[in-house]
């Protein structure tokens, strides 16, 4: 019966706690949320130092929280090869300029370019005559781009075709076009590619346009240096409970075009921060101990964590859970929670707890997914948890994923989620 009521009192208290908590408003995540997806930050990529400027007002944040570091400055630093764009991008049809992000996007694998093109197509019209379509492979040459519409095309053979010569171009046209009738998005490549792709608008470019003129500047980095941080909170053992989140972003591609990255991830990023003040807080004094990683170089294909788990700070197998952060400014729809179903008995408590408070209507676990930072932390047996939330907007990888757009509905629901079920294994330790 005592034990009853000690346990009663307990868990009273740590709601209590941390509904406390929950209550707070979300200044503080919008304020890191709009300085991280700033103009200043370009987008937290590989031009104009972005990546490291995000770090930087990371590192400010983490200091006045007073977290403590593993290694001197919090820093583990790592490189790759990046393709970007720091010079401008210009692009024109019939002489009527385009606008970089809205009418078409370079792929992050294109080389330098630069020149006036005459276009040949790829459509409908064209394969219903299988020797128009072999002519014009033929006779294209460097004075042509090629563009790609695969509208209303069902050949299976055709398509296939058609995805050859968009990844391989074997013919002489100096670049492809593939007309995309979807949302335009960016990646930065690893690599660069010996001729340049560029994604547009069926829109921008009508079916008898001339000429398009193209000047664009790339330049490799054949070893860029980029950084993960990391912080931790002591608690009274060395088993870690460990949260992450990517802090970069895409970049920009030229000088006027530049992905904010609101949602993903400054997003996750100020969660962290956010945690880690709360986790920091006295009257939440912890039992486990409390680690935080901003990882680097997600985007460019989970580079960061990956390096991380090769070279942790500490052991991994001392990680009780790991909960990564990638895009959780939304809510509205619910909460997923990806690697969930890996760990059911978890799962469960969730879900129970959950319902039990009513954070979210809808939390959907899914199964494991190479698709964010968890993912090779999966692979070291570390038990792992990749949260997202889901709402209306819809934004992702493109230019209008803003914070002043970026709507944080469901964010208190996230926060109070996270910090209930912490109190949780906090207090029953399971
Ligand atoms: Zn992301």
């Amino acid at each position: 019966m005592k034990k009853h009521i000690t346990l009663s009192f307990l868990l009273f208290f740590f709601s209590f706690a941390f509904i406390g908590v929950q209550a707070q408003d979300t200044s503080y995540v919008r304020s890191i949320i709009t300085q991280l997806a700033s103009p200043e930050l370009h987008g937290r990529g590989y031009v104009k130092k972005g990546d490291k400027k995000a770090a930087k007002l990371l590192l400010q944040e983490i200091e006045k929280i007073g977290l403590q570091a593993f290694e001197p400055g919090y820093t583990q630093e790592f490189s790759f090869p990046v393709n970007s764009f720091p010079r401008n991008v210009f692009v024109s049809v019939d002489d009527k300029k385009l606008t970089p992000g809205v009418d078409y996007l370079l792929r992050g694998d294109a080389p330098s370019t630069r020149g006036s093109y005459q276009i040949a197509w790829i459509n409908q019209k064209v394969v219903e005559h299988e020797d128009a379509l072999v002519n014009m492979i033929n006779n294209v040459d460097k004075d042509y781009f090629i563009a790609i519409d695969t509208t209303g095309i069902r050949n299976e053979t055709i398509l296939e075709l058609i995805q050859f010569i968009r990844a391989e171009n074997p013919t002489k046209a100096s670049g492809i076009i593939w007309i995309h009738h979807g949302k335009l998005v960016y990646r930065p490549y690893k690599e660069q590619s010996k001729f340049p792709t560029i994604q547009m608008k069926p829109e921008a470019l009508s079916p008898d346009a001339q000429e398009i003129k193209i000047k664009a500047r790339a330049r490799f980095h054949k070893k860029y240096t980029t950084q993960n941080l990391v912080a931790y909170h002591p608690g009274q053992v060395d088993t870690f409970i460990v949260m992450v989140a990517h802090y970069d972003h895409i970049g920009r591609m030229g000088k006027e075009c530049y992905f904010p990255g609101a949602n993903d991830n400054a997003s996750g990023s100020a969660a962290l921060l956010d945690f880690a003040r709360h986790i920091g807080q006295k009257e939440n004094q912890a039992y486990y101990s409390y680690a935080f990683i901003w990882f680097g170089a997600e985007e460019t294909g989970l580079l960061g964590s990956k390096f991380y788990t090769e070279h942790p700070f500490f052991p991994l197998n001392q990680i009780k859970y790991l909960f990564n952060y990638d895009m959780v400014g939304t809510g509205d729809e619910g909460l997923s929670i990806v690697n969930a179903l890996s760990h059911p008995e978890v799962f469960a408590r969730m879900e129970a707890m959950n319902e039990q408070h009513q954070f979210f209507e809808s939390i959907r676990g899914g199964k494991g997914s190479a698709n964010s930072d968890h993912y090779y932390f999966t692979t070291h047996e570390v038990p792992s948890f990749f949260f997202f939330t889901r709402g209306k907007f819809k934004a992702y990888h493109d230019i209008t994923d803003k914070a002043e757009n970026l709507p944080l509905s469901g964010y208190h629901a996230f926060f109070g989620f996270i910090a209930q079920f912490l109190s949780e294994v906090e207090q029953l330790r399971y």
